[in-house]
């Protein structure tokens, strides 16, 4: 059976000399995994189509139960944000936490249409990057039915504006009041800019879902709170999140003898 989907390449691994196996992210059959013979072999554009975050028009078709790509061209490549080592580490960590987090057998049209503007936000440069990872976490993460509960308190019910403390471990908020009796201990305390921008990404329709702004320094704590709540859902070690974060580290100084 032979089958023409557009998908984002959001895993590679080499077989042996020759073949390939990718994972692609799908809009109607979400995560696809997809066998090619002698791709090592294969080059120009049909061998850039099929690479880590190339989004490309595929022929695929099934025999038995395995798939395979039978051609491949290109749609979007994302150049210039191959080009930039720490926009290029984030992306892949976005792809890591897509082959966590979309559910296997489901549609993946929502996760794909946010993984590729994402993309093109690092690509073109729009938005600064804590941003950009704050809104791919929580909203793929309410898309993979881990959405926290930011409308009120969860001991006493109210709806605090300012004050707040969010609780990565249970996905709740405290309002000032019952934070010290209720709240467990990895809990944060979160401005009030922040907790509007994380209503924001969890509530928005998706048309105005990048548009906000924050300081820089507020991007900062978003981007903790927003990393402190994943890291407590998907429990695993993520190693493009911890190279990521090596690569935003200043080098080390060497120490003169
Ligand atoms: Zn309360």
């Amino acid at each position: 059976m032979q089958l023409t989907v557009d998908a984002l390449v959001v895993r590679v691994r080499n077989m042996d000399e020759l073949d390939r196996l990718v994972v692609l992210l799908t809009a109607d059959r979400g995560l696809v995994t997809a066998y090619m013979k002698g791709a090592r072999r294969t080059k120009g554009a049909s061998a850039s189509a099929t690479e880590l975050l190339s989004y490309s028009h595929f022929v695929l078709f099934q025999n038995r139960d395995r798939t395979f790509v039978d051609r491949a061209e290109p749609n979007r490549l994302f150049f210039a944000l191959r080009q930039d080592m720490e926009a290029l580490s984030l992306a892949t960590y976005f792809c890591q936490l897509l082959t966590e987090l979309v559910p296997e057998g489901e549609p993946g049209d929502g996760p794909l249409r946010l993984a590729l503007n994402c993309l093109h936000c690092l690509d073109k440069k729009q938005l600064e990057r804590p941003q950009i990872k704050a809104i791919f976490e929580l909203r793929l993460l309410t898309m993979a039915g881990y959405m926290p509960d930011l409308v009120a308190c969860a001991r006493c019910g109210c709806a605090p504006e300012e004050g707040v403390w969010f609780d990565p471990g249970q996905g709740v908020i405290y309002c000032p009041g019952c934070h010290d009796d209720a709240a467990g201990p990895g809990a944060i305390p979160v401005s009030a800019g922040v907790f509007t921008a994380m209503r924001h990404i969890l509530y928005s329709d998706f048309e105005k879902l990048f548009a906000f702004r924050l300081s820089p320094q507020s991007l900062e704590e978003l981007q903790r709170v927003s990393e402190a709540y994943l890291l407590a859902r998907v429990e695993r070690v993520l190693p493009a999140l911890d190279f990521y974060k090596t690569i935003l580290q200043p080098p080390a100084k060497k120490e003169t003898p």
